[in-house]
This record gives C-alpha cells, structure tokens and sequence, in this order.
C-alpha cells in the first residue's frame, strides 16, 4: 500500500507513523509517502486520521506502477529529458569499456559528429572468466571526466559493486546498475541514494516482476530517476547471446510508469544483428536505445563481436530517424 501524509507533519512524527504502520517512507517536496509491503489492503489504524490518499496495490511493484502514478516518469538528461509528456528516445552509445585516451577521444568525436549526448563506456566490467580485461577502474573514470569536460557529453558507467559506488557516483551523470548485479541491495541502496539518473539492466534470468521490483527498491531509497533497460534474457536458443525479450516491453510500457531503454548489442551478442534490432526498438516507440560502438571492434578487450565500427553506428543511427518520425519520437 502505498500512502500519502501531509508535508507539514513533523518528521520525527513521520518517522513514528512508518515504524508502527512497517513502511518505509520518502519525503517529496509536497507530501511525505509511505510504502508498506503490498500485503496490507486495509490503512493502517496509527494512520487514519493523518492520511491523505492511499493506493491498495496488488504487486510490490508499487512506487513504479501505473496503478498508482499513470504517468511516465520525466528525467532530465543534461538539457532533454525522457518520459514525462515527452517523444524522446535517446541514444546512449559508445564502446564496451573505456581502453585508452585514444580510444575515447575517437569515440567521442564520433559520437559529437553524430549529435549525440551520452557517451557510455565501462571502467568496471562485470566479466564472466576472471581471466578477461576488468576495466581500468577510477583510471577510466578520470579519462571519462576529461571527455565530459572536453566534448561536452554526458557520461553513463556502471557500478558493478558498492566498494567503488561512490567514486561512479561522483564521476557519474547517469549511473548503470548492470545486468549481473540487478539483485545487489548494497547497490541498488548505492543507486538509489546517489541522486543521479539510473539505468537499471534487467537480469538475463529475471522475470519483469523482479526486475520491478528492484526499482521500487532503489526509488524506496528516495531515487525516482529510474530507467528501465531491457537488453536480453536467457532462452533456450544458444545461436543468439540472449532473446530480446519486446513482449516484456510492451508489458513494462503498459504497467510499470518508467521510461525503458533497450539494449540490442548485448541481447545479440554480434554486430550484424543489432542494426536491425535498433530498428525493431525504435518502432516500439521506447525511451531510448543503448548501442555499442568501438573505433577499432577487432581489438575491443571486451564484448568485441558485438561493437558496432563507426561507419556502420552511423548507417544505423541514419536509418533510426524515419522510423521514430513513423511513431511520432523525436531522437534525441
Ligand atoms: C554492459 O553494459 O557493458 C554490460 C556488461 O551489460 P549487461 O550488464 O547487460 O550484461
Ligand atoms: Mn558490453
């Protein structure tokens, strides 16, 4: 359940009032709002005569579910914004891992001569041989730094654990929760303390239901800046790196009020694939695509057949625009 209480409460009182009623509870800047596990259907006594509204929710997807905010979350990403009544869909782009000053440097003149806004690009890798590239670490969020400060993009990375949560948070415009670590509390705390947008990755063996939830965790901690990102579950089918799951996004466009990228690179897994995934993608009509791009793919230290090479990012993302204006988004 869900509950609103007026914002003139005193906060120790508030503080009091979730305890006895064992909700947690976030402060906006015109209500306080508790949340109690889905369970409670009936408004707690200690809150009857204090409460403003309340929602009865059938699932823990509560903070995040139509069913008690219809509309979609707006995020302003530097000087545009997704969700809210917008048509945007953004592109976030860029090679798997930062690798060098060079690397980046390409990357980002590419990126500036496409018009594009985020560079995204990995200095923790969450690998599954211990014996592969792991990222260069605060080394790669320094190079990123100087590439935000240089070509005036907006930096997404991922925190791949919460011993380094806050050095991404701090060098971080938008901070990636990863697919492998969709279920870390520590982190989802991390994210959803950090005050920064964040792209949440679905688990590849996450049902849309968990994956939900671990945005009420991280909007819970008193973060509303969640952006969903589908890129891939597991399937039975070993040909593909993951099956591209669009009827889950056409349930999360439905039921779930954040806005949701997807990500066609991992879900394929090769380069030849994701150009026309990106296309499928846009003509869901979503909030954004993440897309992965190296100047040199070949020696990419990770996810290097996936890369797309920067001739072939720019044929596709030439190809993305009449089919946004054929679902009325504006690529952004
Ligand atoms: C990545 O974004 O580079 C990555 C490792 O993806 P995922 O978490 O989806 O596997
Ligand atoms: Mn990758």
């Amino acid at each position: 359940m869900i509950i609103h209480l007026p914002i003139d409460l005193d906060i120790e009182q508030v503080r009091a009032l979730a305890e006895d009623a064992s909700a947690l509870w976030v402060r906006k800047h015109d209500k306080y709002v508790l949340i109690t596990h889905s369970s409670v259907k009936e408004l707690p006594p200690v809150l009857q005569d204090v409460a403003q509204a309340h929602w009865v929710l059938s699932t823990d997807m509560q903070l995040s579910s139509r069913a008690y905010d219809s509309h979609t979350h707006r995020i302003t990403i530097g000087d545009t914004y997704i969700g809210g009544d917008c048509k945007n869909q953004l592109m976030i782009a860029g090679p798997c891992a930062v690798e060098s000053r060079e690397q980046l440097e390409q990357s980002c003149q590419m990126l500036k001569q496409q018009g594009i806004r985020v560079l995204r690009a990995g200095c923790y890798k969450p690998r599954t041989s211990p014996y592969t590239f792991r990222g260069l670490g605060e080394d790669g969020l320094k190079l990123l730094a100087e590439m935000r400060d240089k070509y005036g993009l907006l930096i997404a990375t991922e925190m791949r654990d919460a011993t380094h949560a806050d050095k991404v948070v701090e060098y971080a415009d938008i901070v990636q929760v990863g697919a492998k670590s969709m279920y870390d509390h520590g982190l989802l705390t991390a994210a959803g303390q950090s005050g920064k947008p964040v792209i949440l990755k679905r688990g590849f063996g996450s049902t849309l239901q968990e994956l939900v939830n671990c945005a009420d965790f991280i909007m819970s901690c008193g973060n509303d800046q969640v952006i969903l990102c589908e890129r891939g579950i597991r399937s039975f089918e070993t040909n593909t790196r993951f099956t591209m799951d669009l009827c889950g996004v056409a349930w999360l466009k439905e039921h779930c009020n954040l806005p949701i990228i997807l990500d066609p690179s991992h879900a394929m897994g090769c380069a030849y694939g994701v150009g026309d995934l990106a296309r499928a993608c846009t003509a869901m009509g979503v909030d954004g695509l993440l897309i992965e791009t190296h100047p040199n793919p070949a020696i990419a230290k990770s996810d290097a057949p996936q890369q797309l090479d920067h001739q072939q990012f720019a044929e596709m993302y030439a190809s993305l625009k009449t089919i946004a204006q054929a679902v009325d988004k504006n690529l952004v």
